[in-house]
């Protein structure tokens, strides 16, 4: 079911790229290029090095910063990882949690991310909880099954709480592989995924679209009723890009 047109968020994954001085000239010409909009919020989800750089360089501009993992666990013997009150020292507001590049690529699973979630949340960031399914799955005809089985996790895992989270939907055969879901397909997941928080009484979530975003394509995706903005990745590192998306 469609809920009424809402403000936009865009968020940026650099995924595990950039470099001191590429993000310095990265940031600088996205402060310069990028002015404060009420319908349109803009987030960078950076590696966790950067955080210091982006958070000097984004402090007072009005685009926010995060990072792109969380650990589940508040602290102690857990060499690598990185904890949700860390990530709110360096300022984060967004963390991105369950990236199919995390599920599948590092063992992620439903309950894993289910508990990233809420470990964000304890520190007071926004978890961005991302879902999609494989090309096996769509193939399948099972892209329902396993974007139900993805969010219920987290819907069950965090209750009413779930209405403080932002939920992605990324199709893990669009992801990088240049091929997007058509609008149609977007709008078909998100008002699933909608009708499935509607549960936890957070159907007011915005529920972004990722998976090859680009300035050509964003407008048709982000007009879908229920497509609340955009989680970009290869386009982020592009500053004209990105900002022909964030404002599209
Ligand atoms: C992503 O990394 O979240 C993503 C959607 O990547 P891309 O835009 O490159 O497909």
């Amino acid at each position: 079911m469609s809920t009424p047109q809402r403000g936009k968020l865009v968020v940026g994954n650099w995924k595990m790229n950039g470099s001191a001085a590429a993000n310095a000239t990265l940031l600088a010409a996205l402060i310069a290029g990028w002015r404060a909009r009420p319908d349109r919020d803009v987030a960078l989800c950076v590696p966790y090095p950067y955080l210091a750089q982006a958070r000097d360089a984004l402090g007072g501009s009005p685009i926010a910063w995060g990072a792109q993992d969380v650990s589940e666990y508040a602290s102690g013997a857990y060499t690598g990882q990185v904890s949700a009150a860390m990530l709110a020292e360096f300022g984060c507001r967004y963390v991105l949690v369950g990236h199919s590049e995390r599920r599948h690529g590092c063992g992620e699973t439903d309950a894993i991310v289910a508990a990233k979630a809420a470990a964000a949340l304890g520190a007071g960031l926004t978890p961005v909880v991302c879902v999609g399914e494989t090309l096996a799955e769509r193939d399948a005809g099972q892209w329902q099954e396993a974007v139900t089985r993805q969010v219920d996790a987290v819907v069950q895992r965090l209750g009413a709480d779930c209405a403080r989270t932002v939920l992605a939907y990324e199709p893990v055969w669009a992801i990088g592989t240049g091929r997007t879901a058509t609008p149609q397909q977007a709008q078909d997941v998100h008002a699933h995924l909608r009708l499935r928080l509607r549960g936890a009484a957070a159907a007011g979530v915005p529920i972004l679209y990722g998976g090859s975003v680009k300035a050509a394509n964003a407008g048709a995706l982000f007009a879908q009723a229920d497509v609340d903005g955009g989680l970009v990745g290869g386009a982020s590192l592009d500053a004209a890009e990105f900002l022909a998306i964030a404002g599209a």
